[in-house]
């Protein structure tokens, strides 16, 4: 299959459309003029240059990425080196280990973190706060959803943000992690940094 993208000056970040908050992560992209495509099939993945993972439910995502047939092919891509980024459940799904997910729960294991699944309270506890971002200035307002919480990184874990004393944005290579979710926030500052990864 032909790599669409290659050989154009324009980069297309693709958003895996199978559950969740992806349609707010299309419209973020749109306003930074960067061109987007919902993955929903693995006929879908030589479009793109790069992939993200938006915030919904881990477990439901889990299932569709197998019964869509996209969980092998995407694990190769990130693998090879594909710019992946994880918002929310989008992060618990590209985590190495998983805290109270369910026993069948699958992720990619494709950044050394250990997160817990709705860690900071139940729907009624979402919330929001100002997270300086390294590199950012001013904070970020970030928007907290039943949001995992990261226990621990491994050494090759870089912490781009941190709340409190937990962190709730980090890169290893090509894989980038946020707890909340910066599609929310309208600051598309944080979906800037990803770009320009790719
Ligand atoms: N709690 C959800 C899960 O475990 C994630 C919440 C979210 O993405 N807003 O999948």
């Amino acid at each position: 299959m032909v790599r669409v993208s290659q050989g154009s000056s324009k980069k297309v970040v693709g958003v895996l459309a199978l559950q969740g908050a992806f349609e707010s992560h299309k419209k973020v992209l749109n306003e930074l003029d960067v061109v987007s495509l919902e993955v929903r099939t693995p006929q879908d993945l030589p479009q793109v240059d790069a992939l993200i993972m938006p915030g919904g439910e881990s477990t439901t995502m889990s299932q569709l990425l197998e019964s869509s047939d996209l969980y092998e092919p995407i694990k190769k891509l990130i693998h090879e080196g594909m710019p992946v980024f994880g918002t929310c459940a989008g992060m618990i799904l590209l985590a190495k280990k998983i805290i109270d997910g369910r026993d069948d729960q699958i992720s990619f294991g494709a950044i050394e973190i250990e997160v817990q699944r709705n860690a900071y309270g139940r729907q009624v506890d979402s919330f929001e706060a100002d997270v300086e971002v390294e590199g950012l200035v001013p904070a970020f307002h970030a928007v907290f959803i039943r949001a995992p919480k990261i226990l621990q990184a491994g050494k090759d874990v870089e912490v781009l943000a941190s709340f409190g004393s937990d962190v709730v944005l980090a890169r290893q290579k090509n894989v980038l992690v946020a707890s909340f979710h910066p599609e929310l926030s309208q600051d598309g500052r944080i979906h800037e940094l990803f770009v320009k990864e790719i």
